[in-house]
Parts: structure tokens; sequence; C-alpha cells
């Protein structure tokens, strides 16, 4: 018997359990369901604890009884009310977020109630979940019905390990960006510390709505967010070729192809297995056929194509409507080339049993499985497996032709792939699958169970949970856990209060204030001023802005300020009340000629501007389009390096701004004229950065101090772990509320 709650290792989430519920007058009726995910996990669960919605609304009175039944197989029920089937499952995920991720971006059915219970029913789960997780918990979130529950359990849970996989495709930016709530559903899922998807595509499209949507840079294998570092993978997901194979190897199912044979004796047999779905692209198929029997009309004595249709949303009229068009097509197929004993299009609308369709899959001659857009299509990799195992006669036998838009095209280099739009070239194609030679059918079929061996779903999980461990303890290498990280903040806060005297050097742009779209927007709050203010009156404490901007937007902000300043990385400073006065003496040769080249490819690229600083000239391309901007910016580090040597130059990357600066001047500098090398100061010294610009700050800090890293910068690894203290902050307001800490705890000492 399974606990209800505790501590489990591995915690799966999906919106549907592997079980469906049914209602009757006596009681409770539990069947297996049908689906991907469910043949998928099946076989990996362990004591795994599920949990999901039973798939059925469940009376009050049956909820004690539902919940005991499930808890036999380590399944935990989220119970949904008839309004959130509607709202939830419905409208948020059957009708908005299932067609946007399938391009069908004209289909989508949002309203703001359905997306109020969508964030209700995704907080319902991570409180479930939560109640089943210890500290060491492993939590594997499936699928866009949960999109947003790996942020809600970062935020609750901030030490926990979190996958999140999508089972459907990921559309390409320009789709996705049609989502009214497209930021939060990002942000939900960047709360994982990894992110999967079926193919690669996928995963340039998600990070690429990252950058077009959040703003937010990234590498192929993951991104810097919130201060963490997110994974982001490939796992195409495979089936339970075990299962297969021995549902193959069953003498029921020799027994059924052989009824089969003699059915479609001197038959060509193009079967065609589907979920009633418009993403299936069923009538586009029925097309092709029809196409092919209007050229070789002969055919039709020949060749018997058999749909069958799992029946799906038979509560939804345009479902519905689906299944109309369906049947009336293959109506006008069967009316127009049929005969006396001669069925062109064999239809079956309902489910069939496992061995059925493994018979059917060993009989078929032709697969088609031609879906508009598919996230894998399992039945491609079912059919390649039936083909190919040992089992009843008729083995090697089959062609699959298949879908460039199902994510299997991807991973099935021996199908005939189609596009399914191309009536006439999935007719075509057809014919030359109909045709294949023997030897040239057993040659691809060989390539593809190769493939579909490896990826099995036990396979598939393994890959995935091993890379998600990767993830979280490359992210956990460099910021210790919550637990940790608070006495680390505890003995900051009383190291600070207790100091006699005090220094702090602070970035601002990312730092002090969340970095905005343009720089000119991100002037400092009254908070931000009041709070300097406040940690400038503390006794026998000085407070250092270091900033990379120019010296007159620094003296128009902070100059009223007690405060000192440093302007250009380090180059210009001012004491509270002085003059600005330059630190370093400098080559400035080189600006003028490397200023006209940024101008130049400025005046190309649509956004991009040229800012010149006292030693440097910037070019800024935060406007740009992103990756258009990127590329050029690429190009121009290449012309820089050119030009610039010999030159006492060097060139910076920033966020969105290639920067060629006078060499040696640098946020170090201000740091040493603070410091000078050698004398160790007998003060309490702090400094904070969220940049690379900022690791010459940190670095440059005397020994002993802390350094505080902001958003996802590490330690650079310059200075010895031991010389200073690390603080990890997520973001500037984080860094505000440690500054209040810090003014509130040294005020408290000094009284
Ligand atoms: N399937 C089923 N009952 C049937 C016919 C098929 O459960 O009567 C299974 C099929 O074996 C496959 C799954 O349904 O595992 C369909 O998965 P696929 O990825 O092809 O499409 P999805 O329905 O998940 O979009």
């Amino acid at each position: 018997m399974a606990q209800r709650s505790g501590q489990h290792a591995l915690v799966i989430a999906s919106n549907r359990l592997p079980v469906r519920f049914a209602v009757t007058d006596d009681g409770i009726v539990s069947e297996p369901s049908a689906g991907g995910l469910a043949s998928a996990l099946h076989a990996i669960r362990g004591d795994a604890v599920w949990i999901g919605w039973p798939g059925t609304v469940v009376p009050e009175g049956l909820v004690d009884e539902a919940t005991e039944l499930l808890a036999r197989d380590n399944f935990v029920p989220v119970f949904l009310s008839a309004e959130e089937e509607e709202e939830f499952y419905g409208r948020a995920c059957n009708d908005t977020l299932w067609p946007l991720l399938h391009y069908f971006g004209d289909r989508l059915r949002l309203t703001p109630e359905a997306w109020e219970r969508y964030v209700r029913v995704n907080e319902r789960f991570a409180d479930r979940i939560l109640e089943h997780c210890g500290p060491d918990s492993r939590v594997w979130v499936h699928d866009f019905h949960l999109m947003l529950v790996p942020a809600i359990l970062r935020r609750r849970a901030p030490g926990l390990t979190i996958g999140f996989f999508l089972h459907t495709p990921f559309p390409s930016s320009e789709v996705y960006r049609l989502l009214p709530a497209r930021a939060a559903v990002l942000r939900g899922m960047l709360g994982a510390d990894y992110v999967s998807f079926q193919v690669g595509d996928y995963a340039r499209h998600f990070r690429s709505s990252c950058l077009r949507v959040l703003g937010l840079d990234s590498d192929p294998d993951g991104l810097d967010y919130d201060g963490r570092r997110i994974g982001i993978g490939v796992d195409p997901i495979g089936i339970d070729t075990r299962g297969f194979a021995a549902a193959l190897a069953d003498p029921e199912t020799a027994s059924l192809v052989e009824s089969l044979e003699e059915q479609y004796e001197g038959r060509k047999l193009v079967l065609g297995v589907e979920r009633l779905d418009y993403t299936k692209g069923i009538p586009q198929k029925l097309l092709a056929f029809e196409r092919l029997l209007e050229r070789e009309p002969e055919r039709a004595r020949t060749t018997t194509m058999l749909q069958v249709l799992v029946p799906s949303r038979l509560d939804s009229t345009e479902y519905l409507q689906q299944r109309d068009e369906i049947e009336l097509l293959i109506a006008h197929i069967n009316g127009r080339f049929g005969q006396p004993g001669v069925t062109p299009v064999e239809y079956l609308h309902r489910s069939i049993s496992r061995k059925a369709l493994v018979a059917l899959y060993r009989r078929a001659d032709v697969m088609m499985v031609t879906p508009l857009r598919d996230g894998m299509n399992l039945v491609a990799q079912e059919y390649v497996l039936c083909q190919s195992a040992p089992g009843p006669p008729g083995r090697w036998r089959g062609a699959l032709v298949l879908s460039e838009f199902a994510g299997a095209a991807q991973v099935l280099p021996g199908a005939i792939l189609v596009n399914p739009w191309d009536i006439d070239g999935v007719a075509e194609r057809l014919v030359a699958a109909l045709e294949l030679e023997p030897r040239e059918r057993r040659r691809r079929l060989e390539t593809m169970a190769r493939r579909v061996n490896a990826l099995d779903t036990h396979r598939w999980a393994d890959g995935f949970l091993t890379r998600l461990g990767r993830s979280a303890r490359a992210y956990r290498r460099f910021r210790p856990p919550p637990e940790a990280e608070g006495a680390v903040r505890e003995r900051l806060v009383r190291r600070f209060a207790r100091a006699r005297s005090r220094t702090v050097f602070l970035d601002y742009d990312g730092t002090l204030r969340e970095i905005e779209p343009h720089p000119d927007l991100a002037a400092p709050t009254p908070e931000i001023r009041s709070l300097l203010r406040s940690l400038a009156a503390l006794p026998r404490t000085d407070v250092h802005l270091v900033s990379g901007r120019r010296r007159a937007e620094l003296e128009r902000w902070f100059g009223q300020l007690p405060i000192h300043l440093s302007a250009e990385h380090g180059y210009l400073a001012k004491a509270p009340g002085g003059e600005w006065v330059p630190l370093l003496e400098l080559d400035l040769s080189w600006m003028r000629p490397i200023e006209r080249l940024l101008r130049r490819v400025a005046a190309d690229v649509p956004g991009a501007h040229v800012e010149r600083k006292s030693c440097s000239v910037a070019w800024h391309y935060r406007e740009a389009e992103p990756e258009y901007g990127t590329w050029r910016a690429r190009e121009l580090l290449n012309d820089l390096g050119q030009h610039l040597t010999g030159a006492p130059a060097e060139i910076l990357m920033g966020r969105r701004v290639v920067e060629v600066r006078a060499r040696g001047v640098d946020k170090g500098v201000y740091v040493r004229h603070v410091f000078p090398e050698g004398k160790e100061p007998t003060r309490f010294v702090i400094g904070f950065g969220d940049d690379r610009t900022d690791h010459d700050l940190l670095d440059a800090l005397p020994a002993g101090s802390v350094a505080v890293h902001v958003g996802g910068l590490r330690p650079s690894g310059r200075v010895s772990a031991r010389a200073r203290e690390h603080v990890h902050v997520v973001g500037p307001g984080e860094v505000r509320e440690l500054l209040r800490e810090l003014v509130a705890a040294a005020r408290q000492a000094a009284r």
C-alpha cells in the first residue's frame, strides 16, 4: 500500500493519470487510459508517485473512494470540477495551447476567465506536488497543461530539482507570441532546472521566443535567468519497445495476423491510425488517396486504405465537425471508386486493442502518418517496431510514408517524407512506397528499427532524468542550496552591522536597477535614491557607485547624493562634492577611425546606434532585430579585431553592446584607486555586480571582502575563493532588499 503523502524520490506530474475513471451507479470504474504519454511512462515508474487528473469529474461523495483506489498504484489525484474541466482543460489547454503549439493560430479560443482557471489549476498541481516532495526529490512536470508549474514550485521550494518536458511542438516565435500570456508561460517553464523538447527545432524555437519575448540570450544548451542556469535539451520520446515486441510475439496476435492475411489476400493494405484531431491531417491524407485513384483507378481493386480513427473530444462541436468531414470524404471516395465487393477506404471509428493494432501494423504494406503538425508521433515508431521485430510472418514487408512536420521525421531517417499539404506530392510518394523494392523496404526498416530501439521509452526517461540531474548539479555548484545561503546571508548582515567602518561598491545597471529596453529608461527610482542616502548616512560608511555610464548621466542622477561616483568603467572618479578626475593617462588616437567604422555599420542596421564616451566608443543594438543584430555584432567583432591590431584598445561584449575601450581601463582600476594594493584595509568591504565587467570590480576587492553576485554572474575564478566570501542574489529587487536589511541591522547595532 502506497503512502498518500510523504516524500518521494521522484514525483511525476501530468494532466492525466494513466487511468481513466468513469462514475456509474455502482461507484467508480477505472480503466487504463490511451495516449502517448501513458504508454511511455508506464514502464519507468518504479516507486515514483504520479500526480494527475483521473479524467472525469468525481462527485464529492466518491472522492475518498477514488483517492483510495488510486493510492494502490501510487497515483495521487488532482480533482477538477465541471467548470475546471470546461475552462482549464477544454478552453485553455485544448482550445488555446494545443492549437497554438501546433501552429493553428486562428483557432485560439482563450478568455481571461479560462486563463485565470489555468493559473489556478497549475497552482493546485504545485500544491499537490509539494506535499510529496522532500529536500532531495526530483519533480518531472509534463506537457502543455502544466507550463506554469515549474515556476510556482521554484518560488515555493527554491532548492527543488525540477524538470519540464514538452510533448507537443514548440512553434516558431512568430506563432508563439500570439499567446496573450506568452511571457508568463515562458517564465513558468524557466522555473525548471532542465527544459526539454522532442526535437532540436522545438528547442531552437523556444530559445528564440525567450529572446524575442523576454529579451533573454541563450546558448544552444541553456540560458541564465533569475540567478540560475537552466539546461535546454532534446529528448525525443520513444515507445515501450519491450511491450510491443511481447504483444507481437503473442500467439493471439499471430492468429489475428493470419486472419488479416486471408482478408486482404492479393491486396495492398495502406494503414492510418490516428486520434480524431485536426492536427493529424486526415482529410488531406484522404484527398491524396483520392488523387492516386483518380490517376490510376485500377488501383482500387488492388489497394485498400484502412483508417482507424480513435475517438477524442466528442464533446466538442469542432471535433464532431472534423469527424463528419472525414466520414463524408470517405463516403465520397468509396462512392466514386468503389464497386461491388470493392471498398477503397475502410473505416473504424473506435479504439482497438493493442493486439489488434499490432496485427494491423504487421500486415500493413504502407503506413501513412501524415500529420500537419505532431510533437513526435508514436504510431510511426510502433509501426517500425512491429515491422522489424521477430514474430508472425510478414516481417520487413512495409514502408512508412511520414509527414515532415512530425517530430518523428527527424528521428526516422528511412521514412518516405512528404509535405501533407502537397496532395499531388503525397499521392506520388504513396505510389513510390507501394512500389518500393523488397530489399529497399528492408534496408529502410532496418535503419529505422535501430533508431526506434535506441529511443525506447526506458532509455528516454533515464536520459531525461540524467540530464536533469546534470543541469541541477551544475547550477548548484555555483550557487549553494538555499538553506546554506540563508546562513551566509545572516553572517554577512552580522558582520556588516558590527563593522566599525565600511565601504560599499555598487554597480548600477542590472545590479541596483533593473535593465530596461533603453538605457534612458533606467533612471533611479525614489526608492533607490533614498536607499543610497540612508546607506551613506550610516556612520563611517563610504558608498561608491561604479558604473559604465557617462559622467553627465551619473552627475545628473546622483550628483546631489553624498556618495562617490565612478564613470566609464573606472576611468573617471569623483568624491562627494568634488570634481571629476581621470584616473589614467591614455593614448586615444585609435578612437576616431573606430568611431567612423561603428557609425558606418550602425547606418546599415536599423535600430543600432553609436555612443561616444571619454575613453571608449560603443555600438548598441538592443533595439535592432535580435538575430540580425547579433549576427552583425559578430561580424563587427571580426572587423574590429583587424582594425585594432597594435592599438592600445580592447573590445568588450556587453548586453547587446559592442564597446571599444582604451586598454587598461576597468572597474578594478577604481577599486585599486580606493584601496591601493599592498595596504589591506581594516574596513568591512562589500562589492555588488551583475555582468562580466563587474568581475574586474569584484576581483579587485581586498582580501576578506564580500562579493555579491547578482543574477547569473558566477565568480570569475581568477581570485582564490578563500580570499573573499561569495553571496548570490537573484536580481536588483533582492539587492535592494539586502541593502535595506544591512542598513536596518547597522542602525540597530549603532543604538
Ligand atoms: N492507440 C491507442 N488506441 C487505439 C489506437 C492507438 O491507444 O485504438 C495509441 C497508439 O498505439 C499510440 C497512441 O495511441 O501509442 C497515439 O500516439 P501518437 O503519438 O501517435 O499521437 P497522440 O494521440 O499522442 O497525439
